[in-house]
């Protein structure tokens, strides 16, 4: 899991990004609001901790952008301890999720880890990547140059969602694995080279290349 914690209080993030490292999650930290907008919107994290009060920009602003370009990374919000105003604002620009400060790096984990169950990114728009579109209310993939669209499976769906959300990167079968079964599923990744030619054959071969034993790439050359 790769996170971004957007968090300027310097001691705070340092001890946050030992714990949430301990707990199995890759960290990034920016420390002010326009380092933040551009590595959320340049990045394909997993989910974003986004502290509200930051410098050069406001965190609600960073997260409203993000929103108004589709970006539908999760994001949970660190507010002021009793603004209650501030968990509505937030709301209402797109969080996910929040938590007052001061807190447990516990609950934040244990947070974190609920978005990440319930698949919370809900995405503000349809996933475009590299001339892909992928719709999440229909569950259906469109070439964007063709104008072809195709029903897929959910399996199916996950994995190509996943596999968009990360383009040009060498995903593990193992790592895709983990995002697309569900958690009481039999997780065989050898089942997903099945999956993988089952969305070659309905897309077209040239979306997903294989990497020999290292796994797979979506779009290795973007258009
Ligand atoms: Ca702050």
């Amino acid at each position: 899991m790769r996170l971004l914690l957007v968090e300027d209080d310097v001691l705070l993030s340092s001890r946050l990004r030992g714990e949430l490292e301990q707990a199995g999650f890759a960290v990034d930290v920016a420390t002010d609001g326009v380092d933040a907008e551009f590595m959320g919107g340049s990045e394909p994290y997993d989910m974003v901790i986004l502290d509200l009060g930051l410098p050069s920009r406001s965190g609600l602003e960073v997260l409203r952008h993000w929103r108004e370009a589709g970006n539908p990374l999760p994001v949970l919000i660190l507010t002021a301890r009793d603004a209650w105003h501030e968990k509505v604002d937030g709301f209402k620009a797109g969080a996910d999720d929040y938590l007052s400060k001061p807190f447990h790096t516990a609950e934040l984990i244990a947070r974190l880890q609920a978005l990440l169950r319930r698949g919370i990114a809900r995405p503000h728009g349809p996933l475009r990547v590299a001339g892909l579109e992928l719709d999440e209310e229909t569950q259906t993939a469109q070439v964007l140059a063709t104008g072809e669209r195709f029903d897929l499976t959910g399996v199916e769906f996950r994995l190509l969602r996943y596999l968009m959300r990360h383009p040009g990167q060498v995903l593990s079968k193992t790592r895709l694995a983990e995002h697309i079964y569900d958690f009481d599923a039999e997780r065989d990744s050898n089942v997903l080279e099945v999956y993988i030619n089952r969305l070659r054959r309905k897309l077209g071969r040239e979306w997903i290349a294989t990497r020999r034993g290292q796994g797979y790439v979506f779009s290795a050359d973007p258009v």
